[in-house]
């Protein structure tokens, strides 16, 4: 019995992943064209551990992850220190940056501080594999995208509800143990 509601509803990475249907969309950085003071204001409306990059809002094409604390120590660091970064600045995680008309301030570039391969998992992923990739490579948080753009995020704290959940369900599975 137990096995057989394993298998009839076989939970997938989709189920898992945030946003949820009702939540609002995951909040991502695009690679080039948002200002200092929108990545700012992103970080100030969040509480998000990270943000994915992403080529366009409407390509919604993985780049990248940045860590929020990163990009927070990147842009004050770059305010303080380098010359002309100011709130219109714009932001590019590109590998060239296009050179600026005049009049526009310097770009701050962040490329370094981007993880350019962050683990990826497609939604129909079935959860038991996701759960062992987690653990086997330690992952903190993994993007699941859908012919190739980006649907969602589950992180390590995701994966520990779901299976406190499939515990309370079924406490003599050996599936988790
Ligand atoms: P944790 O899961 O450890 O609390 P976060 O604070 O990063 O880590 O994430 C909180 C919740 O928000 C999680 O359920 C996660 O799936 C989701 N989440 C994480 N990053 C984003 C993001 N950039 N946009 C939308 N949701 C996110």
């Amino acid at each position: 019995l137990e096995h057989k509601e394993e298998f009839s509803h076989k939970t997938l990475a989709m189920d898992i992943m945030r946003p949820r249907r009702s939540d609002p969309p995951l909040s991502v950085i695009t690679q080039d064209g948002m200002t200092v003071q929108e990545v700012e204001e992103l970080i100030a409306d969040t509480t998000y551990s990270g943000f994915p990059v992403v080529v366009s809002h409407e390509s919604q094409r993985l780049v990248g992850f940045v860590l929020r604390r990163d990009v927070v120590i990147s842009i004050d660091n770059a305010r303080l220190r380098q010359e002309g970064i100011v709130s219109t600045s714009r932001v590019f995680f590109t590998e060239y940056t296009p050179p600026q008309p005049p009049n526009f301030p310097p770009s701050l570039k962040l490329r370094g501080i981007m993880d350019l391969s962050p683990f990826t998992v497609t939604d129909h992923t079935a959860m038991d594999i996701v759960v062992d990739i987690f653990r086997k490579l330690g992952l903190r948080q993994c993007l699941v995208t859908h012919n190739g753009r980006l649907l969602g995020i589950i992180t390590k704290k995701d994966i520990l509800k779901h299976m406190a959940q499939i515990a309370n369900r079924d406490p003599d599975s050996i599936m988790f143990n």
